[in-house]
Order: structure tokens, then C-alpha cells, then sequence
């Protein structure tokens, strides 16, 4: 498991200079050595996606947790003192000047409580008998009763998506933070680490992962508000260019946009958007 995870990571080092390599288009070089690279970087890709990987670096997450010692701490200096400056090519990172005004989620004053992980299954009893929409706790192994760290629920809009989602909890702070959401077909029998064959759970996937970026600990109630705008993903239109598939592409509305309440008797509403059409 150990040597899985090292190689992983000596080979990622090794492909680190190949995103800004593709990207100078002026350098004179064969596109043999382009696609060999994509072909790198595309395998490495499916070994981090694959069960065995991911079955390691949950264990390996689950024991640096039970760990108590310093190993962290000297971890931590240890990687500053490696740490480069930044290479002119690199695109600075960007600091949010203020977390509320750019979350992509509604923010409110009456937000609900973030949910604990000893709340989940009392919300999913309640969320399953009030919603069109289905929540299930998913287990690795059947039949299996404490609820796993990190936790998967998979979320289900009948005929139209599954997702699963991977939220993570500690004993000193049980409020679910959601890791990653990933969207399949509803026929698709595929494992919640890996990656849906079809564009439109693909760029979902990526779009929930953009929001889920904006708002870090966002409370997994909101999130539900969020799955469930979902319904009709296939039939709502674009509410910039008013079509239901883009102009150019296939992939249908896969963004919601937030749109606050512009007078006090009405409710904020999410608006379906194609990722190709203005944001704002
Ligand atoms: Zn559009």
C-alpha cells in the first residue's frame, strides 16, 4: 500500500511540468511527445481513480487521524522548507477577499445548523419522507451499521441522476464537511470514486466541485438545496440564452445560479445556466 502511494507520488512529481509545457504552444516540440504525455498523465489519472488506490489512501487518511504524535506538525515545517517561490509561469493563487460574497451558495441569516455526522440518519429519514428525491447511506459492505469516515450518501433523482457524496467528520468536530460530489446516470453502476461515462455527469461532477471550492464547510442542507434544483436538468432552460441544449455542444444547463429574493414576500431561487453562458 505504502509503495502504491510513493510511486503515485514520485510519478506525479514527475509530470508536474507538464501542464505549462502543453500549454507554450511555441515550443518546438513533436506532438509524439504531446500525446505521450497525455497518455502519463491520463494513467495516472485512472491509478489515483482506481479501488485500490482510493482503499489506501483512505486508510492512510484514517491512520495520520488516529495518529496523535508530532508527525504532523514536523510534516508541516518539513514542506515549508521545500516549498519553491512560484515560477513567473504559474498562475498566482487566488485569496478570497470575502468568504460570503463569494460563495456560490445562498448565505443567510437563518441558515440551519451545519448537520453532525450523528444527525445524518435522523435528516435522511426526514429529507426521504418530504422530498421527491431519495437519500441512502452507501456502505462498501453490505449490511454494515456504523456509519463510515468519510461518510457516502448517495443521492437519487429517479430517471435522472445519482450522485454520491463523500463527507468527512472527526470526533472533535462531528459537522459533515463535504469532500466531493460525483454524478453518474441513473443506470450506471459505477463505484462513487470514479468518474461517470457520459459528458453531462462529468461537467455536473466539475460544477458541483466549483461551488463546493467557493464555500468549503458548507452545510450539507444547503447542499441538498442545491441536488435537488437538479429535478430538471434535462427539460429547464438556460435563463440567459432560453434554449435547453447551447448553441454549440450537448450538454445541457449543468450550472445554478443563486438568485437572492428581490423583495421580502418572495424566496431566492436557483436558475439553470449553461457553463458556456454569462454567470451573472
Ligand atoms: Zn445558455
Amino acid at each position: 500500500m505504502v509503495s502504491s502511494l510513493s510511486d503515485i507520488q514520485s510519478r506525479l512529481q514527475q509530470l508536474r511540468n507538464v501542464p505549462p509545457l502543453l500549454l507554450k504552444s511555441s515550443l518546438p516540440f513533436s506532438s509524439v511527445s504531446i500525446r505521450k504525455d497525455f497518455q502519463q498523465l491520463k494513467e495516472l489519472a485512472d491509478t489515483i481513480r482506481s479501488d485500490a488506490v482510493q482503499d489506501a489512501l483512505l486508510v492512510a487518511a484514517k491512520s495520520e487521524r488516529a495518529d496523535r504524535s508530532d508527525l504532523h506538525r514536523d510534516g508541516r515545517r518539513e514542506i515549508r522548507k521545500r516549498r519553491r517561490p512560484p515560477s513567473p509561469d504559474s498562475p498566482q493563487p487566488y485569496i478570497p477577499y470575502d468568504k460570503r460574497s463569494t460563495s456560490l451558495f445562498p448565505v443567510t441569516n437563518d441558515d440551519p445548523t451545519p448537520l453532525r455526522a450523528d444527525e445524518l440518519a435522523d435528516y435522511i429519514r426526514e429529507f426521504n419522507r418530504t422530498n421527491p428525491c431519495k437519500l441512502h447511506i452507501w456502505t462498501r459492505t453490505r449490511g454494515a451499521t456504523q456509519l463510515s469516515n468519510p461518510a457516502v450518501v448517495r443521492f437519487t433523482i429517479r430517471d435522472v441522476l445519482v450522485c454520491y457524496i463523500t463527507m468527512a467528520y472527526t470526533p472533535e468536530d462531528p459537522v459533515l464537511v463535504t469532500e466531493n460530489v460525483t454524478a453518474f446516470g441513473p443506470r450506471e453502476k459505477k463505484s462513487p470514486h470514479s468518474q461517470s461515462d457520459f459528458l453531462v455527469y462529468q461537467s455536473l461532477s466539475q460544477q458541483i466541485a466549483r461551488m463546493l471550492q467557493s464555500h468549503p464547510r458548507v452545510s450539507f442542507q444547503t447542499l441538498m438545496n442545491l441536488m435537488c434544483a437538479y429535478e430538471g436538468i434535462f427539460i429547464d432552460r438556460c435563463t440567459s440564452c432560453e434554449r435547453v441544449l447551447p448553441a454549440e455542444g450537448h450538454v445541457p444547463p449543468v450550472v445554478r445560479l443563486w438568485i437572492d429574493a428581490s423583495k421580502e414576500s418572495e424566496k431566492g431561487r436557483w436558475e439553470p445556466r449553461h457553463s458556456s453562458c454569462p454567470q451573472t
